[in-house]
Protein backbone atom coordinates (compact mmCIF):
# COMPACT_ATOMS: atom_id res chain seq x y z
CA UNK A 1 0.00 0.00 0.00
CA UNK A 2 2.67 2.31 0.69
CA UNK A 3 4.49 1.40 -2.40
CA UNK A 4 1.08 2.43 -4.36
CA UNK A 5 0.88 5.99 -2.21
CA UNK A 6 4.26 6.57 -2.79
CA UNK A 7 4.26 5.58 -6.92
CA UNK A 8 1.36 7.37 -6.99
CA UNK A 9 2.82 10.92 -5.65
CA UNK A 10 5.72 9.94 -8.01
CA UNK A 11 2.77 10.12 -11.04
CA UNK A 12 1.53 13.22 -9.42
CA UNK A 13 4.75 14.98 -9.57
CA UNK A 14 5.46 14.10 -13.10
CA UNK A 15 1.69 15.48 -14.21
CA UNK A 16 2.35 18.79 -12.50
CA UNK A 17 5.63 18.73 -14.13
CA UNK A 18 4.22 18.14 -17.42
CA UNK A 19 1.45 20.71 -17.14
CA UNK A 20 4.10 23.57 -16.13
CA UNK A 21 6.11 22.38 -18.91
CA UNK A 22 2.93 23.14 -21.38
CA UNK A 23 2.43 26.20 -20.49
CA UNK A 24 6.35 27.27 -20.58
CA UNK A 25 6.35 25.83 -23.80
CA UNK A 26 2.85 27.77 -24.97
CA UNK A 27 4.82 30.90 -23.81
CA UNK A 28 7.91 30.18 -26.12
CA UNK A 29 5.74 29.42 -28.54
CA UNK A 30 3.82 32.49 -28.21
CA UNK A 31 7.03 34.66 -27.99
CA UNK A 32 8.10 32.93 -31.45
CA UNK A 33 5.12 33.91 -32.97
CA UNK A 34 5.93 37.43 -31.89
CA UNK A 35 9.53 37.47 -33.33
CA UNK A 36 8.05 36.46 -36.79
CA UNK A 37 5.62 38.99 -36.72
CA UNK A 38 8.14 41.67 -36.21
CA UNK A 39 10.14 41.00 -38.75
CA UNK A 40 7.13 40.79 -41.38
CA UNK A 41 6.94 37.70 -42.33
CA UNK A 42 3.49 37.12 -40.93
CA UNK A 43 0.54 39.67 -40.94
CA UNK A 44 1.11 43.37 -40.83
CA UNK A 45 -0.70 45.02 -37.52
CA UNK A 46 -3.83 45.62 -38.42
CA UNK A 47 -5.10 48.66 -36.20
CA UNK A 48 -1.99 51.00 -36.84
CA UNK A 49 -2.85 54.33 -34.23
CA UNK A 50 -2.83 57.79 -35.63
CA UNK A 51 0.69 59.57 -33.73
CA UNK A 52 -0.48 60.55 -30.35
CA UNK A 53 -0.32 64.74 -29.69
CA UNK A 54 2.95 66.06 -27.96
CA UNK A 55 1.16 68.12 -25.95
CA UNK A 56 0.01 67.07 -22.52
CA UNK A 57 -4.32 67.75 -22.37
CA UNK A 58 -4.74 70.33 -19.39
CA UNK A 59 -6.83 69.02 -16.16
CA UNK A 60 -9.52 69.62 -15.53
CA UNK A 61 -10.55 67.69 -18.05
CA UNK A 62 -13.52 66.05 -19.74
CA UNK A 63 -14.30 62.53 -19.36
CA UNK A 64 -16.30 59.76 -21.46
CA UNK A 65 -17.22 56.20 -20.93
CA UNK A 66 -18.59 53.53 -23.19
CA UNK A 67 -19.20 50.46 -22.78
CA UNK A 68 -18.55 47.56 -25.06
CA UNK A 69 -20.92 44.58 -24.30
CA UNK A 70 -23.27 43.72 -21.98
CA UNK A 71 -23.01 46.34 -18.88
CA UNK A 72 -26.35 47.35 -16.85
CA UNK A 73 -26.75 51.24 -16.40
CA UNK A 74 -26.62 51.00 -12.95
CA UNK A 75 -22.98 49.51 -12.70
CA UNK A 76 -21.52 52.07 -15.41
CA UNK A 77 -23.07 54.84 -12.89
CA UNK A 78 -21.38 53.23 -9.97
CA UNK A 79 -18.03 53.31 -11.90
CA UNK A 80 -18.73 57.25 -12.67
CA UNK A 81 -19.78 57.68 -9.04
CA UNK A 82 -16.69 56.11 -8.20
CA UNK A 83 -14.42 58.18 -10.03
CA UNK A 84 -16.04 60.98 -8.93
CA UNK A 85 -15.06 60.47 -5.59
CA UNK A 86 -11.63 59.36 -6.02
CA UNK A 87 -10.67 62.21 -9.00
CA UNK A 88 -12.57 64.90 -7.61
CA UNK A 89 -12.29 68.33 -9.17
CA UNK A 90 -9.95 66.47 -11.99
CA UNK A 91 -13.20 66.19 -14.38
CA UNK A 92 -15.22 69.31 -15.42
CA UNK A 93 -17.90 66.19 -16.38
CA UNK A 94 -18.38 62.66 -16.81
CA UNK A 95 -19.84 61.89 -20.05
CA UNK A 96 -21.70 58.28 -20.32
CA UNK A 97 -21.72 57.68 -24.20
CA UNK A 98 -23.70 54.38 -23.48
CA UNK A 99 -23.14 51.27 -25.47
CA UNK A 100 -20.75 50.71 -28.33
CA UNK A 101 -21.08 47.76 -30.73
CA UNK A 102 -17.70 47.14 -33.36
CA UNK A 103 -19.30 46.28 -37.11
CA UNK A 104 -18.39 42.87 -37.81
CA UNK A 105 -15.81 43.22 -39.95
CA UNK A 106 -13.57 45.18 -37.51
CA UNK A 107 -14.86 43.05 -34.46
CA UNK A 108 -13.42 39.96 -36.37
CA UNK A 109 -9.78 41.67 -36.98
CA UNK A 110 -6.90 40.76 -34.69
CA UNK A 111 -8.88 38.46 -33.16
CA UNK A 112 -6.26 35.62 -31.29
CA UNK A 113 -7.39 32.45 -29.91
CA UNK A 114 -5.83 31.18 -26.82
CA UNK A 115 -6.92 28.53 -23.85
CA UNK A 116 -8.54 29.88 -21.17
CA UNK A 117 -5.27 30.45 -18.77
CA UNK A 118 -6.69 27.68 -15.36
CA UNK A 119 -5.91 24.51 -14.65
CA UNK A 120 -7.53 21.94 -16.71
CA UNK A 121 -8.93 24.16 -19.12
CA UNK A 122 -9.99 23.14 -23.01
CA UNK A 123 -11.96 26.06 -23.76
CA UNK A 124 -11.09 28.61 -26.51
CA UNK A 125 -11.00 32.31 -26.07
CA UNK A 126 -10.92 35.06 -28.76
CA UNK A 127 -8.86 37.83 -27.64
CA UNK A 128 -9.01 41.07 -28.89
CA UNK A 129 -6.04 43.50 -29.00
CA UNK A 130 -6.26 46.70 -26.89
CA UNK A 131 -5.02 48.73 -30.05
CA UNK A 132 -8.72 47.89 -31.70
CA UNK A 133 -10.44 49.01 -28.20
CA UNK A 134 -7.29 52.55 -28.47
CA UNK A 135 -8.89 53.13 -32.45
CA UNK A 136 -12.25 53.04 -31.23
CA UNK A 137 -11.73 55.75 -27.97
CA UNK A 138 -9.28 57.87 -30.04
CA UNK A 139 -12.27 58.46 -32.73
CA UNK A 140 -15.09 58.98 -30.22
CA UNK A 141 -12.85 61.46 -28.07
CA UNK A 142 -12.19 63.40 -31.20
CA UNK A 143 -16.30 63.01 -32.07
CA UNK A 144 -17.69 64.06 -28.81
CA UNK A 145 -15.07 66.60 -28.05
CA UNK A 146 -13.45 64.63 -24.47
CA UNK A 147 -10.43 64.45 -23.83
CA UNK A 148 -10.21 61.38 -21.61
CA UNK A 149 -11.96 58.57 -22.56
CA UNK A 150 -12.17 54.86 -20.01
CA UNK A 151 -13.73 52.01 -22.13
CA UNK A 152 -15.39 48.81 -19.88
CA UNK A 153 -15.88 45.74 -21.88
CA UNK A 154 -16.19 42.32 -21.18
CA UNK A 155 -14.32 41.02 -24.29
CA UNK A 156 -11.07 39.27 -23.73
CA UNK A 157 -7.96 41.18 -24.23
CA UNK A 158 -4.19 41.21 -25.47
CA UNK A 159 -1.69 43.73 -25.06
CA UNK A 160 -0.81 45.47 -28.67
CA UNK A 161 2.56 46.94 -26.69
CA UNK A 162 3.52 44.31 -24.64
CA UNK A 163 3.73 41.11 -26.14
CA UNK A 164 4.37 39.34 -22.32
CA UNK A 165 1.15 39.85 -21.66
CA UNK A 166 -1.38 37.66 -23.15
CA UNK A 167 -4.46 38.05 -21.21
CA UNK A 168 -5.22 41.28 -19.66
CA UNK A 169 -7.27 42.57 -16.99
CA UNK A 170 -6.90 46.24 -18.22
CA UNK A 171 -4.63 48.23 -20.04
CA UNK A 172 -3.84 52.25 -20.26
CA UNK A 173 -2.41 54.54 -23.23
CA UNK A 174 -0.82 57.31 -21.97
CA UNK A 175 -0.28 59.57 -24.45
CA UNK A 176 -3.54 58.76 -25.90
CA UNK A 177 -5.48 59.50 -22.66
CA UNK A 178 -7.83 56.26 -22.94
CA UNK A 179 -8.13 52.85 -21.20
CA UNK A 180 -9.62 49.96 -21.00
CA UNK A 181 -10.80 47.31 -18.54
CA UNK A 182 -12.23 43.93 -19.18
CA UNK A 183 -14.79 42.34 -16.75
CA UNK A 184 -14.21 38.69 -18.09
CA UNK A 185 -11.45 37.92 -15.76
CA UNK A 186 -12.87 39.85 -13.04
CA UNK A 187 -15.95 37.64 -12.91
CA UNK A 188 -16.38 34.69 -10.50
CA UNK A 189 -17.70 32.59 -13.12
CA UNK A 190 -14.43 32.84 -14.98
CA UNK A 191 -12.75 30.57 -12.28
CA UNK A 192 -15.64 28.02 -12.18
CA UNK A 193 -17.04 29.51 -9.17
CA UNK A 194 -20.60 31.00 -8.30
CA UNK A 195 -21.44 34.42 -10.22
CA UNK A 196 -21.33 37.26 -7.81
CA UNK A 197 -22.31 40.71 -8.72
CA UNK A 198 -21.12 42.94 -5.57
CA UNK A 199 -17.66 41.10 -6.14
CA UNK A 200 -17.63 42.04 -10.07
CA UNK A 201 -18.32 45.20 -9.23
CA UNK A 202 -16.35 46.12 -6.65
CA UNK A 203 -13.37 44.42 -8.48
CA UNK A 204 -14.58 46.80 -11.58
CA UNK A 205 -14.50 49.82 -9.70
CA UNK A 206 -10.57 49.28 -8.60
CA UNK A 207 -9.35 48.21 -12.19
CA UNK A 208 -11.02 51.66 -13.55
CA UNK A 209 -9.43 53.89 -10.91
CA UNK A 210 -6.03 51.70 -11.29
CA UNK A 211 -6.10 52.80 -15.28
CA UNK A 212 -7.41 56.57 -15.05
CA UNK A 213 -4.96 56.42 -11.83
CA UNK A 214 -2.20 55.59 -15.03
CA UNK A 215 -3.54 58.51 -16.98
CA UNK A 216 -3.68 60.59 -14.46
CA UNK A 217 -0.56 60.26 -11.93
CA UNK A 218 1.68 57.96 -14.51
CA UNK A 219 2.61 54.52 -15.96
CA UNK A 220 4.61 53.49 -12.64
CA UNK A 221 3.11 50.98 -10.10
CA UNK A 222 2.37 51.27 -6.20
CA UNK A 223 5.28 49.45 -4.39
CA UNK A 224 2.55 49.16 -1.46
CA UNK A 225 0.21 46.04 -1.90
CA UNK A 226 -2.79 47.35 -0.41
CA UNK A 227 -2.82 50.53 -2.87
CA UNK A 228 -5.12 50.79 -6.09
CA UNK A 229 -2.17 51.53 -7.69
CA UNK A 230 -0.09 48.51 -6.85
CA UNK A 231 0.17 45.84 -9.76
CA UNK A 232 -2.20 42.46 -9.89
CA UNK A 233 -0.97 39.79 -11.82
CA UNK A 234 -3.85 37.59 -10.59
CA UNK A 235 -6.91 38.12 -9.27
CA UNK A 236 -5.84 37.45 -6.19
CA UNK A 237 -3.49 40.09 -5.91
CA UNK A 238 -6.86 42.87 -6.99
CA UNK A 239 -9.39 41.01 -4.39
CA UNK A 240 -6.05 41.62 -1.48
CA UNK A 241 -5.84 45.68 -2.77
CA UNK A 242 -8.61 47.95 -1.32
CA UNK A 243 -9.74 50.61 -3.94
CA UNK A 244 -7.83 53.79 -2.51
CA UNK A 245 -5.07 55.57 -3.02
CA UNK A 246 -2.42 54.88 -0.42
CA UNK A 247 -1.08 58.32 1.07
CA UNK A 248 1.75 58.36 -1.29
CA UNK A 249 -0.58 57.77 -4.58
CA UNK A 250 -2.88 60.26 -2.63
CA UNK A 251 -0.35 63.22 -2.57
CA UNK A 252 0.94 62.77 -5.97
CA UNK A 253 -2.83 63.86 -7.12
CA UNK A 254 -2.53 66.53 -5.03
CA UNK A 255 0.17 68.11 -6.10
CA UNK A 256 -1.22 67.69 -10.15
CA UNK A 257 -4.02 69.47 -8.54
CA UNK A 258 -2.01 72.15 -7.38
CA UNK A 259 0.71 72.37 -10.71
CA UNK A 260 -2.48 72.89 -12.42
CA UNK A 261 -4.48 75.34 -9.99
CA UNK A 262 -7.51 74.17 -9.32
ZN1 LIG B 1 -1.18 49.31 -13.96
ZN1 LIG C 1 0.05 53.94 -3.85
Amino acid sequence: MARYKSLQKKIQKYEKKIRKSRVKLKRKLYQFKNYVFKFGISTKEDFELVKPSLLNISLPCHLGIVSIGKFNLNLIQKIQYNIEQKFDSFFFNIYNLGRYKFPKEVFNKGIKRELKEIENTTELLELHPTNKIYQLLIDLAKSNNLDMILAVTDLPLYSSNNSNIIFLFGEAHIRHNCCVVSSLKLKEEYYNRAKNKTILELRLIKETTHELGHLIIGPEHCDNNLCVMTFSREIEGIDNKSIRFCDKCYQKLIKIREINNF
